[in-house]
């Protein structure tokens, strides 16, 4: 029996992933949550920063991915997201450079928007580092 679904990622740049999967699992703003064929439907938000987990053929992938709703139909998943890569995909040094731009605005404590923009920053750059990084020690 086929156990696969249809997954849709899309992000304003481009579309990250189409294909056929048997599992995925998504860093929602609630913690992480593991999709398999039959799922109810749902709608969530995804987290800041986070990773996205696909398993195709038995072997999982794992991107960076940060903001925007997952959707789960009956028929298939689709993720709208403002940002997904995969880890050979990260600029390292423009991930660092963000790192320190953002603990800059951090330590400036500008304002409250300022502050929880450059947080959010701080968040997807550590995570890029850290993705990027796992992919680097392979
Ligand atoms: P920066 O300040 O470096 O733009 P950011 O976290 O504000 O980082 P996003 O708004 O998340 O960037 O992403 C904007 C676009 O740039 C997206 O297409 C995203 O995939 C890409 N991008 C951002 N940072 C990196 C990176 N370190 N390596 C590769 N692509 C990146």
């Amino acid at each position: 029996m086929d156990k696969t679904f249809h997954l849709e990622v899309l992000t304003p740049y481009r579309k990250f992933y189409e294909g056929d999967v048997e599992e995925i699992i998504v860093t929602t703003t609630t913690g992480q949550i593991g999709i398999l064929k039959d799922h109810i439907p749902l709608t969530t938000p995804i987290a800041q920063a986070g990773t996205l987990q696909i398993k195709k053929d038995g072997q999982w992938k794992e991107a960076f991915i940060s903001g925007g709703f997952m959707e789960v139909r009956r028929d298939g998943v689709t993720i709208l997201s403002s940002a997904a890569e995969w880890p050979e995909e990260i600029d390292i040094a423009r991930a660092q450079a963000a790192k320190e731009r953002a603990e800059e605005k951090l330590r400036q404590k500008r304002n409250k928007q300022e502050y929880i923009a450059a947080e959010a920053a701080l968040k997807r750059a550590l995570m890029r580092l850290k993705i990027a990084g796992k992919y680097q020690e392979m």
